[in-house]
Order: C-alpha cells, then sequence, then structure tokens
C-alpha cells in the first residue's frame, strides 16, 4: 500500500522495541470482529492499526471472526465484514473462525479442571452476582468449589452432552474470590446454551466465555500483539492467567487503547442494529450510517477512511472526534478525483427572450479545473433554461447579488443574463423568468465591458436529465441532557430528497460515480436506488466547512 509508513505511537514503539530486542522475528496481529452487525467506523480505525502496523513490519495480518456467542451471529454479517475489510484496501494472511477452536478450547478446559483451576459450579446466575461481592468487599466462594476433579470432568463431559439446560450449570476458572480486580473471582469460562451455530451447527451446547476464547485465540494463531480497546484492560491479567494455565506456547500481548468515539453518531453494533431493526434507516448501508457500507453508499473513498484513521491517531486518552473531520478527508481526497458538473436541485424556469427559438450551442467547460488533465466536458446552452429557485428574488434584501428583476448575473461557464419579467402562479409560486442574454458576454470570449456582482448555475431545459437529490443531515443529534435511550435523539429531518436536473453529459453515470457539483458540493450515485430511468445522487458532503485541521 502506499505510503505505508504510520505515524509513531505508543502501540508502534512496543513493536518496534520487540523487534529490535529480538522477542519476535515478526509481528502477527488480527481483526478479530464479532459477526453480530455490520462494521462501524469505530472498527475501521482498529483495522487500519492491525493491518498497517503489521505490513509496515513485514508481518503478519490475520481476519479472525469472534463467533463464539451463537445467538447474534449470523453468516450475512460475516460476509458484509469481509467485503468491507477488502474495500478498505486490506488483506488478511488468513481467515479463521473462532469456533474453529472449539475442540482445543474444550481440551483446555479439562487442562485446567486437571490441574485443579476450574470446577463446574450450579449456582445461579443471581447467586452467582450475590456471590461476586464488589469493588469494595471481596467475594465468597462457590459452594461448589471444592469439587474433586473426577466429579467436575464428568459434570464437564454431561454438560458437554446436553445433560443440563441452558444456565443450570457452567465452568468457572478457580483464582481468587477476594481479588481487587473483579474480572479475577472465579470468572465463567463455559455457559450451555443450546442454540444452532453458523458454523459448527449443533456440534455444541456449552459455548466459551469471550474472556477465556480470545487469548486462546491469540496463542493458537501465534498472534503477538493483540490489540484491543481500553475497557479490556483490567481483563488484562485474566487474559495472561488464561495463556499461561493453559500451556499455550505462543504468549500474545494484549495492548489496549482508546475506542473512537464521534460526534453525533452512535458507535456500537447493538444500537445500529436497533436503527435498522425499527426502521429508523434503509437498512445497514443507510448513507446517514456511520457504518462502512453507510460510508461506502454515501460517497466516502477508502482513502479518505483510512488518512482520516492516520489522522486520529492511536492513544489511551479518550477522546470525541468532531464528524467533520472525516468530511474533510473527503472533501481533500475527492478535490482533484471529482468531475464538476451543474445540477439544479430546485428548479425554475428560465426564458431567454432574445435567444433564438429551436436553437442550441455547445460551450466547453474543464472536468476540473483543478487537475486540467481531465480534459474538457460539453454543455448545451438554449433558449430555456433551469436555475436553483433560491437563486432568485422577486424582493431581495441588500446584499443579495444573484438573480432578481432589472439585475444581471452570470450564467456560469455561458453568457450574461438580465432579468426582466417574471410570473406566479395563484399562490405566489414563482413559474418562470424572462431574461434577455448579452451574446458579447460569452465565457471565454475575454469580455471586459462590464462586471456582474453574482454567478449562478444553470442547465439547459432541453437538454438535461431529470435525477433525485438526497440531501442528509446528522442521523443523531448530540444532546447535553441524558435520555432514556439514543433513540430520542435520532433526528426527525436527517434526509431531504429533492427533484431536480443535471447536465445531459451524465447520462452513462455509474453508481459510486463522485461529481462535484458547483455550489453543493460532493455526490455520490446511490447504488440501491439510482437506475437508467432515475439518476439519484447522495450528497457527500457540502464544499465548504468551518472545521480546521489544527
Ligand atoms: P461494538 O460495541 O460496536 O459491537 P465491539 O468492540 O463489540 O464493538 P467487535 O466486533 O468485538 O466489536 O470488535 C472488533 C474489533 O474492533 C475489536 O478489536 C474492538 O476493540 C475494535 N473496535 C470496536 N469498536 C471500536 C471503536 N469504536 N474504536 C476502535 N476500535 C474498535
Ligand atoms: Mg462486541
Amino acid at each position: 500500500m502506499e505510503n505505508s509508513n504510520i505515524p509513531s505511537n505508543f502501540i508502534k514503539n512496543i513493536v518496534i522495541g520487540d523487534l529490535e530486542s529480538g522477542k519476535h522475528k515478526e509481528i502477527i496481529t488480527r481483526f478479530p470482529p464479532e459477526p453480530n452487525g455490520y462494521l462501524h467506523i469505530g472498527h475501521a480505525k482498529s483495522i487500519c492499526l492491525n493491518f498497517e502496523l503489521a505490513s509496515e513490519f513485514k508481518g503478519k495480518t490475520n481476519l479472525r471472526f469472534d463467533d463464539t456467542n451463537p445467538v447474534k451471529e449470523d453468516t450475512e454479517y460475516v460476509e458484509s465484514i469481509k467485503e468491507d475489510v477488502k474495500w478498505l484496501g486490506f488483506e488478511w494472511d488468513n481467515l479463521y473462525f473462532a469456533s474453529n477452536y472449539f475442540d482445543t478450547m474444550y481440551e483446555k478446559a479439562i487442562l485446567l479442571i486437571k490441574k485443579g483451576k476450574a470446577f463446574v459450579c450450579d449456582l445461579s446466575p443471581e447467586e452467582m452476582r450475590e456471590y461476586r461481592g464488589t469493588l469494595t468487599e471481596p467475594g465468597k466462594e462457590s459452594p461448589y468449589r471444592n469439587r474433586s476433579i473426577e466429579e467436575n470432568l464428568t459434570l464437564l463431559e454431561k454438560m458437554k452432552n446436553g445433560d443440563y439446560k441452558d444456565g443450570e450449570k457452567v465452568l468457572r476458572a478457580k483464582i481468587d474470590m477476594a481479588s481487587p480486580n473483579l474480572n479475577m473471582r472465579d470468572p465463567i469460562i463455559y455457559r450451555i446454551s443450546h442454540t444452532e451455530h453458523h458454523n459448527t451447527g449443533s456440534k455444541w451446547c456449552i459455548y466459551p466465555m469471550y474472556d477465556f476464547a480470545h487469548p486462546l485465540e491469540d496463542a493458537i494463531e501465534g498472534i503477538t500483539h493483540s490489540i484491543c480497546t481500553l475497557e479490556f484492560e483490567d481483563h488484562r491479567p485474566l487474559y495472561d492467567w488464561f495463556v499461561k494455565e493453559c500451556e499455550m506456547e505462543a504468549v500474545p500481548q494484549q495492548i489496549e487503547f482508546a475506542r473512537l468515539n464521534m460526534t453525533n453518531t452512535v458507535m456500537s453494533k447493538r444500537k445500529l442494529k436497533q436503527l435498522v431493526d425499527e426502521n429508523y434507516v434503509d437498512g445497514w448501508d443507510d448513507p446517514r450510517m456511520p457504518t462502512v457500507a453507510g460510508l461506502r453508499r454515501r460517497g466516502f473513498t477508502p482513502e479518505s477512511i483510512r488518512n482520516f484513521c492516520r489522522e486520529i491517531g492511536v492513544s489511551k486518552g479518550h477522546s470525541l472526534v468532531d464528524y467533520r473531520m472525516l468530511e474533510h478527508f473527503i472533501r481533500e481526497d475527492l478535490k482533484l478525483k471529482a468531475p464538476r458538473t451543474m445540477g439544479v436541485l430546485d428548479p425554475i424556469k428560465v426564458v431567454i427572450t432574445n435567444y433564438p427559438e429551436n436553437e442550441s450551442e455547445v460551450l466547453t467547460a474543464a472536468i476540473n479545473p483543478e487537475n486540467p488533465e481531465m480534459g474538457d466536458r460539453e454543455i448545451t446552452f438554449s433558449r430555456e433554461i433551469y436555475i436553483e429557485r433560491e437563486d432568485f428574488m422577486e424582493d431581495p434584501p441588500k446584499k443579495y447579488h444573484r438573480l432578481y428583476p432589472g439585475n444581471e448575473v452570470r450564467l456560469r461557464h455561458a453568457y450574461f443574463v438580465k432579468c426582466n419579467e417574471f410570473f406566479k402562479d395563484e399562490e405566489g409560486n414563482i413559474t418562470e423568468i424572462h431574461c434577455t442574454y448579452d451574446p458579447e458576454t460569452k465565457s471565454g470570449s475575454g469580455f471586459t465591458g462590464r462586471k456582474v456582482k453574482g454567478t449562478i448555475h444553470w442547465v439547459d431545459a432541453k437538454n438535461c436529465l431529470p435525477c433525485e437529490f438526497r440531501l442528509y443531515d446528522s442521523l443523531i443529534l448530540d444532546s447535553e441532557e441524558e435520555k432514556e435511550s439514543f433513540l430520542e435523539n435520532v433526528s426527525e429531518d436527517s434526509l431531504i430528497i429533492q427533484n431536480g436536473y443535471i447536465e445531459k453529459n451524465m447520462e452513462n453515470v455509474k453508481p459510486q460515480d463522485k461529481f462535484q457539483f458547483l455550489r453543493h458540493g460532493y455526490f455520490n450515485v446511490d447504488i440501491k436506488h439510482s437506475s437508467e430511468e432515475k439518476i439519484v445522487f447522495n450528497r457527500i458532503v457540502s464544499l465548504k466547512s468551518s472545521f480546521r485541521i489544527k
């Protein structure tokens, strides 16, 4: 990948240290999503970190599905995650499923029992909570803690064979009920769940807990640096305990960093799933969603997301990233790549009364003036055009320089036109404007006779394409108040649909093509709803923002 050197950060420094000291010859990282939803921009941060770190030091990265909780997992999510990682520009060295290690994990559980380090417990979940103690009080040992090794082996076997109902028994590690770290107070290793698994079917009715499964998965794959988010910091002693007591050959090191949080978003698969299931949005890939699929459909590019992740960096300090920073990176990426064009979102017809009827001419304009290599495009001009409704005012305030009765403006790439007359319907809406044009003022002709203050965009009414523009605003409104549910912060008007017209030269656009519409911003042709009959554009971002990168 181009420019593979990632900015210095504390994790990179650990890796450099480990390579220099000879602790590792090669580093191996992994991205370990649970397939219980689509990936979001927070996951993108973790993906970039793991893949770019390994690639910079010529190491490896595995994509591993952490599929140990069959209730919430689904192959639809497995497929979407693979697609998203690839789309972001990364290639995994190995594709693994944690569920393929269930046999090994079970053997390790038996090993723990044999070493006197695990026991089968019959306490109910409520009792277990009671016995657990609090941050200030030690817990109490389970009355089942001293079962014999033989009894524990038999009970675990029976758990595995389906002799008990969900929740009747669990396998627990035997560590220390008085530990100041609650995670070390005899945590659960296996639970009973009579649920079909997307990979192992009905083979298992006991499933390993995350804290037990994850360190084993990492060790089995020889992961050297197991990077996770800060909420697992307190789990690290347990992670190390399982690696040691299960006598794993490889010893991975868990390193925690701060998760990405952004303004105007929710960043949890559970909440995002709720937005989908309760129809607040049009699926996981709704262009307002902070999912990778949503950002892609909105029109973000992999480069913009990678550059954003680089800029936000990696640290242990919590911070809230401004959503506008992500927008900054898509503007930067599209500035030179996206063709410029004109589109009228809310059209009003203008008749140029002194332009000959049934005539038309071809004007040329740069496809992207900032990138001359992209060449020119042709735009037709004739007696009838559309302009933006907001570009005309019957009775304008002082500093309004666009079209109004008696005023002259420049039509971008065309001529000066002057408004002489306008018409209204019974409700007072403007229906048509009559102008005259001055042939001397043709764009590119070098005309210097007089100046006008306003320039507006337009499309040729006889030679244009109808289309739909979808303009988005934040789906989630940030609020200081505590609300019962984040759903109370969902915006009521995060989508505005407008029907307008675009230049005829755009008739062959394909889904995911991106354009800069003059004055309106960057737009992307929608993957789901755009068709030959009707092109649908998603606005990615407007042209300007007050946001500045420090
Ligand atoms: P969620 O709460 O959204 O479901 P998760 O952490 O449970 O997130 P996983 O599928 O378990 O989701 O995560 C896969 C990897 O992505 C983990 O290593 C996790 O630490 C990382 N990750 C998840 N959310 C973020 C975030 N907001 N910022 C950075 N990394 C994240
Ligand atoms: Mg999770």
